[in-house]
């Protein structure tokens, strides 16, 4: 990989480019990138993330070493790479529940979450989830947290990529980390979102 640190602005523009290239040949259709994307957006990278999350709700030690320092316990299980060098857990607690943005622009731990989603990077989310969280949270996420939990909502930037560890479900006491693996969810690694419930996967 080239030693060039280049500009999100230059990059984007070169996608761009190859992207035209490889539809004007016919070697990709639009759709094809789309589904692309998809894929990377909600399968690839969230799914990595929940292996970590699952395997510190199981192990008590990986869990201590992942808050202490999420890249380098991302990086015992093979997880690591562009845009996750500086990744940093913070852990919803009954008391706490944590969301993550980039108010700047879209910062986000790509090899544990994928690519962002779209409205991760729209300049409304980015704004109104510092000012009002809980409300955002409702309104746009349908996602209602008792009044008397306190919200935190973590700022990410190149030098910090947060997400969250959620809370490990009720009910799952004595599963193992594959069965503790289906009830991660992306949006529960945001924090915009609950994983899914015991019941959910019965
Ligand atoms: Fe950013």
């Amino acid at each position: 990989m080239s030693a060039h640190i280049r500009s999100r602005e230059e990059i984007a523009a070169r996608v761009k480019a190859l992207e035209s290239m490889l539809i004007d040949k016919g070697i990709m259709t639009t759709q094809a990138i789309d589904r692309m994307v998809e894929i990377y957006e909600n399968e690839v990278g969230p799914q990595l993330g929940a292996r970590v999350v699952a395997k510190a709700w199981a192990d008590p030690e990986f869990k201590a070493r992942l808050l202490h320092d999420a890249s380098e316990a991302c990086a015992e299980l093979g997880i690591s790479g562009l845009q996750g060098e500086d990744m940093v857990v913070v852990e919803d607690t009954p008391e706490v529940h944590n969301v993550i943005v980039c108010t700047l622009c879209s910062c986000y731990p790509w090899p544990v979450l994928g690519l962002p989603p779209n409205w991760y990077k729209d300049p409304q989310y980015r704004a109104a989830i510092t000012r009002e969280p809980r409300k955002v949270l409702s309104e746009a996420f349908s996602y209602d947290l008792p009044t008397d939990v306190e919200v935190r909502v973590w700022d990410s930037s190149s030098e910090m990529r947060y997400w969250v560890l959620p809370q490990r479900p009720a009910g799952t006491e004595g599963w193992s980390e594959e069965q503790l693996y289906e009830l991660v969810t992306r949006d529960s690694m945001i924090g915009v979102g609950t994983t899914k419930s015991a019941e959910d996967v019965a």
